[in-house]
């Protein structure tokens, strides 16, 4: 089968020709039709992050169905629409029994990252982890579920994100679309920053109640005080992360605010403690999503609550033209491949 290829940091990536996985038993088959591609690729890609496995099928946002199963499995799964969960944890640790297999420090697969990934025709996974698909939601709407939705769940629920909330999503690219409408969903009032308008408006059709363009307005700390009548944010996600942002970003802080690093890039983060401490202020970060978290992004999208964005769709042979789209941040939302 075909299979687009990571050979390692600071390497392009290559369309080869792979061995079509079989299931083994508790496994199933997954014949790809949709497969999101994230921006943790060009991290992938410019060596940032590196996991030390290669070579390496990439994609972690994988919808299709399924075409076989191994020994165990339920032959009725055969033809169903799934989305596959991209942890597998070790099921033992303090992190698996309390459901949070995106800690588990022994996974035993984690597809995309550490296992071939939805860059390909096929993929096997153990059967959980093919979520099943409501019929209203296509396959290709289904891909950007997999980390552009949860992750937004995921960190909103790590934030508590509740309501009267200001929470300021700072990126507004295909995760930061899932900040904004799922924090509309808690009842927080959102603040898009970014520095496209045309992202800047579809933020605002999703629910942000105000945006500040970065471009306009660089000292984006300053705007968003201004914004809250000088009390600013009790939460931040940030999805950009580069020296200037994760500055705006914690000077933006209200009292008890939570600085919540979703994105990354080469970046360190600098802060003087006394900003954390005069604020009461909280920094953490947000890795991921759990089986429970897919559950109910699946369902967010299902029943119209929240719209995954799709920019474009393409054969898996284009990848490139993709990446460089995602690089250039020319993006309204994902670009799916279709494998
Ligand atoms: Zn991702
Ligand atoms: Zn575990």
């Amino acid at each position: 089968m075909k299979a687009v290829r990571y050979l390692g940091p600071k390497q392009p990536f290559r369309l080869e020709d792979v061995p079509t996985p079989e299931p083994g038993p508790g496994e199933v088959r997954v014949r790809i039709r949709a497969a999101g591609m994230c921006h943790t690729e060009l991290h992938f890609e410019s060596g940032l992050l590196n996991l030390g496995v290669a070579p390496l099928t990439m994609g972690h946002e994988i919808a299709g169905e399924i075409d076989r199963v191994g020994r165990g499995v339920d032959g009725a799964r055969v033809r169903q629409r799934v989305l596959v969960y991209y942890y597998s944890g070790c099921g033992e640790c303090e992190w698996c029994r309390t459901g949070q297999e995106n800690l588990c420090g022994s996974l035993r697969a984690e597809y995309g990252f550490f296992n071939d990934g939805g860059y390909a025709e096929y993929i096997v996974v153990p059967e959980r982890n093919a979520v099943a698909l409501p019929d209203g939601v296509s396959l290709e709407d289904a891909a950007p579920i997999g980390c552009g939705v949860t992750t937004a769940v995921h960190a909103c629920s790590l934030a508590s994100v509740g309501k009267g909330d200001v929470v300021v999503v700072y990126g507004v690219g295909a995760v930061g679309f899932g900040l904004i409408q799922v924090a509309r969903l808690r009842e927080a009032r959102v603040i898009g920053v970014g520095r496209s308008t045309t992202k800047l408006e579809l933020a605002r059709e999703l629910g942000a109640g105000d945006v500040v363009n970065a471009r306009e307005e660089p000292d984006v700390g300053s705007a968003v005080r201004r914004l809250t009548g000088g009390r600013g944010a009790d939460v931040v996600f940030e999805l950009v992360a580069t020296r200037d942002t994760m500055a705006h970003a914690t000077a933006m802080l209200a009292k008890r605010g939570r600085l919540v690093f979703v994105g990354y890039s080469e970046d360190d983060y600098h802060v003087h403690p006394i900003q954390l401490v005069i604020n009461e202020a909280t920094v953490s970060g947000s890795v991921g999503n759990t089986m429970e978290e897919l559950r109910e992004a699946i369902a967010l999208v299902a029943d119209g609550k929240v719209r995954t964005l799709v920019d474009r769709t393409i054969p898996l042979s284009q990848w490139e033209d993709g990446l460089t789209a995602l690089r250039e941040g020319r993006l309204l939302g994902r670009v799916v491949l279709e494998p």
